[in-house]
C-alpha cells in the first residue's frame, strides 16, 4: 500500500490561498488528526468525498490557521487515492505548520512530481497525459493552454493506442499463422498488410510533422522584428504590445540593442525582438547592436521586415531582403496612412507574404494577425488535435515509425513475415513506451522527475 504523502501544492510567496494536499490511503484519518471542523458533529473521517469542512488546524499550543479540507475518496480523485487537501491562508509560515504537522501525523513528504506519478501508476491516466499537466501549469497562451487541455484529456494516447492496436491485431496474425501452420487460420494478405502499415506510417509521419507546431503553441514564436532606421519597428512593436517599450525617434539608429517582449496575438504567444537596424556603421555600440541583430534574424521562427510604404524601396530595404530570402518572412508596408510611395509590386518578387498597416494607427493589426498563422501554417490548426508535446515523445514516435519502415522495406524485399513481425513489435514497443503502458522504470522516473514537489 502506497504511503500518505503530503507537500504544498500552491506557490511559495503570499498569496489569499494556499494548499497542503495529502494523498494515499489513510490520508483522511491522518488529516483529522490535525484538523477540526467548526461543526462537532462533522468529521473528515465521516464525510463523504468532494465534500469540504471549515474548521481549524491545531498543533498541541492551539489553533495554527482556519482552513478548508476537501475530501476526496478513492479513485474518484487527482491521484486515484483517498487525498485532502487543507486550503490555508497563503503566508508561507502558515502553510510550513500545517505540512509540518502533516508530517508529524505520518505523512512523508511527497517526491516531485509524486502526486501525478501516482495518478499514471494508479491507471488515471497515461504517460503523455501526465507530461502535459506540467505543460498546463506552465502555458502562457491561449493556445498552449488548449493544446494541453487536450493531451491532458488523452487525445495523443488515444490516437497512439489506436495505431498500437492495428499493429497489435497484425503481430497476433503473424504469429498464429506462422507458428501454427497446420491450423485452418485465414493466410496472412502481404498486400493488405503493406497498405495498413503505409496508411499507419503516413498517420505517424503527419503527427511527427506537427511536432514544431506543438512547440510553437508551447513556448511561443520568436519574432524578429528588422528594418532600415526610422520605418517604424518600434512603432509597431509598441502597437503589438500595446505598451510604449522601446524608444521611438525621428533620428534613424535610435534603437540601439535588441529589445524583447512577449505579446499575444492570435492566440499564440510572440516573443518579439525588435533588432536595431541593420545597417553599416562605424560606431561600435551601434555596430554591437547590428550583430545581434544578425544572430537573433539567424533564430527566428519568423522575421517581420518592417518597410516604410511613404518611401521607395532604398537600397538598404533591397539588402535587408536579399538577407531574409529564404526565411520564413512577413513583409510588413508600414505607414499606410501616408501617400503610398513604395513599389509594392517590385517588393513581391522578393517577399511572397506583404501586409500593409499603419503602426501609427492600428489599422491592418488584423491582417497581419492572420498573416503570422499563415506563415507559421497555424491558421487552420486544431488546438485540440493530437500534438506530441515533448522531445521524449517525438523520439518515441520517430523510432516507431522507422521499426514500421524498415517492415515495409522487409516486405518489399521479400524477407519472411517472422522478420515482419519482429519490426513491427519492435515498432509497438516505442508506442507503448510513449504511452507509458510498457515505459520502464527509468523512463517513468525521468518524466517525473521535471515535476515540481505538489504537483
Ligand atoms: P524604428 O527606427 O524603425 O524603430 O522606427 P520608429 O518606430 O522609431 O518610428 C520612426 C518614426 O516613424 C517615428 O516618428 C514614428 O512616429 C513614425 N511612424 C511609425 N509608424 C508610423 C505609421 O504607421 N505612420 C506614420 N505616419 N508614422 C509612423
Amino acid at each position: 500500500m502506497q504511503q500518505v504523502i503530503a507537500a504544498i501544492s500552491t506557490p511559495a510567496g503570499m498569496g489569499a490561498v494556499g494548499m497542503v494536499r495529502l494523498s494515499g490511503a489513510g490520508a483522511i484519518g491522518l488529516a483529522a488528526r490535525v484538523f477540526r471542523p467548526y461543526n462537532e458533529e462533522k468529521s473528515l473521517e465521516g464525510m463523504k468525498g468532494y465534500r469540504a469542512a471549515l474548521g481549524k488546524v491545531y498543533d498541541a499550543d492551539g489553533p495554527v490557521d482556519e482552513v478548508v479540507a476537501i475530501v476526496y475518496r478513492a479513485p474518484k480523485s487527482y491521484t486515484g487515492e483517498d487525498m485532502v487537501e487543507l486550503c490555508c491562508h497563503g503566508g508561507s509560515y502558515a502553510l510550513g505548520r500545517v505540512l509540518r504537522l502533516c508530517f508529524e501525523a505520518g505523512a512523508q513528504p511527497a517526491q516531485a512530481g509524486e502526486f501525478t506519478k501516482r495518478a499514471f501508476l494508479g491507471g488515471k491516466m497515461d504517460l503523455s497525459s501526465a507530461e502535459a499537466v506540467m505543460d498546463l501549469v506552465s502555458a502562457q497562451g491561449k493556445g498552449a493552454m488548449r493544446a494541453a487541455l487536450a493531451a491532458k484529456d488523452g487525445v495523443l494516447a488515444r490516437e497512439i493506442e489506436a495505431i498500437a492496436d492495428e499493429l497489435t491485431a497484425w503481430c497476433a496474425h503473424i504469429a498464429a499463422w506462422t507458428d501454427y501452420p497446420e491450423e485452418d487460420l485465414v493466410p496472412v494478405d502481404e498486400l493488405q498488410l503493406a497498405g495498413d502499415l503505409n496508411r499507419l506510417a503516413g498517420g505517424m509521419e503527419k503527427l511527427l510533422a506537427g511536432y514544431d507546431r506543438g512547440r510553437l503553441l508551447r513556448q511561443g514564436v520568436s519574432a524578429a522584428i528588422v528594418g532600415r532606421p526610422n520605418v517604424g519597428k518600434s512603432t509597431l512593436m509598441n502597437l503589438l504590445a500595446g505598451d510604449e517599450l522601446s524608444i521611438v525617434a525621428h533620428l534613424p539608429g535610435t534603437t540601439r540593442d535588441v529589445v524583447r517582449e512577449t505579446v499575444s496575438l492570435g492566440g499564440l504567444t510572440l516573443n518579439l525582438l525588435d533588432t536595431a537596424g541593420i545597417r553599416d556603421t562605424d560606431d561600435p555600440v551601434e555596430q554591437e547592436g547590428v550583430a545581434r541583430s544578425r544572430k537573433a534574424l539567424e533564430s527566428a521562427d519568423l522575421i517581420l521586415a518592417v518597410l516604410d510604404s511613404s518611401e521607395p524601396l532604398q537600397q538598404n530595404d533591397r539588402e535587408l531582403l536579399e538577407l531574409v530570402r529564404g526565411k520564413n518572412v512577413i513583409a510588413v508596408v508600414n505607414k499606410t496612412d501616408l501617400p503610398a510611395r513604395i513599389d509594392e509590386d517590385e517588393l513581391r518578387r522578393d517577399v511572397p507574404c506583404v501586409v500593409n498597416i499603419s503602426a501609427a494607427t492600428g489599422k491592418g493589426r488584423r491582417d497581419l494577425e492572420s498573416a503570422v498563422l499563415k506563415a507559421l501554417a497555424l491558421e487552420s490548426a486544431d488546438p485540440a488535435a493530437a500534438l506530441i508535446a515533448n522531445e521524449r515523445q517525438r523520439l518515441c514516435l520517430k523510432s516507431a515509425a522507422d521499426c514500421i519502415g524498415d517492415a515495409l522495406d522487409g516486405l518489399a524485399g521479400g524477407v519472411t513475415l517472422d522478420c515482419v513481425c519482429v519490426c513491427l513489435e519492435a515498432g509497438l514497443e516505442h508506442l507503448l513506451t510513449l504511452t507509458g503502458k510498457r515505459a520502464t522504470e527509468a523512463v517513468v522516473d525521468e518524466v517525473f522527475a521535471r515535476f515540481c514537489v505538489g504537483k
